[in-house]
């Protein structure tokens, strides 16, 4: 959990807010809405970010850093989960994968609703076909997804070949939906299986 100490333009007032995820664009953004404890939701240009939170800023950035030029390849290893294929009996041992593939497509159509699956499925293959080479350009859901593979890896031992079963295995799923749901079908469906588990959170 990321907790960023900001300051109100509107009020003065120093307070700590949680971020969850930071987006380092041109400009910082926070996956959560910024709320000062007298004045409210903040907006961007409301918002400052005193000392201590720059500094913690920075040190979320190094960290991202330093993952980011770690090739996919090199946090690999060479065991990984050791199956041969995603089905119902060992799905479970794919799920961090999984789910952070689904999490960073998730984050980019909360960034940008105009998404459609068929985008999806397009950056999928992409990624599937291009993840362990070096000179491939990425758009920026497609290097949110990498970067997410990264973390995973840095927490979890999985293969090569367990990085490629779980994008095919995604890229599957978005296919299905797809053809049942529309063209945002896989999307929706996402959408409102995080949503559910934000509430189910928040509940705790
Ligand atoms: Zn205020």
């Amino acid at each position: 959990m990321t907790i960023i100490n900001f300051q109100c333009k509107k009020c003065d007032t120093e307070f700590d807010c949680k971020t969850g995820e930071i987006l380092f664009g041109d400009i910082l953004s926070f996956e959560k809405e910024i709320i000062c404890p007298k004045c409210g939701k903040l907006d961007k240009d409301e918002i400052a970010l005193t000392e201590l939170g720059q500094t913690r800023i920075g040190e979320i950035y190094i960290s991202e850093e330093n993952s980011v030029k770690q090739s996919i390849l090199d946090l690999c290893d060479e065991e990984g989960t050791g199956f041969e294929a995603i089905n119902d009996l060992d799905r479970s041992a794919f799920l961090p994968i999984l789910f952070g593939i689904e999490e960073a497509i998730y984050l980019s159509y909360k960034k940008d609703s105009s998404l459609e699956d068929s985008k999806i499925i397009e950056s999928l293959k992409k990624l599937r076909d291009n993840i362990f080479s070096d000179n491939t350009d990425y758009n920026d859901s497609e290097n949110a997804i990498i970067n997410k593979i990264k973390r995973v890896l840095e927490l979890n031992s999985f293969s090569k070949r367990d990085v490629l079963l779980s994008i095919s295995k995604v890229l599957n799923s978005v296919k299905l939906h797809r053809s049942t749901g529309g063209k945002k079908g896989y999307l929706s469906f996402i959408s409102g299986f995080f949503n559910q588990l934000k509430t189910k959170k928040e509940e705790y």
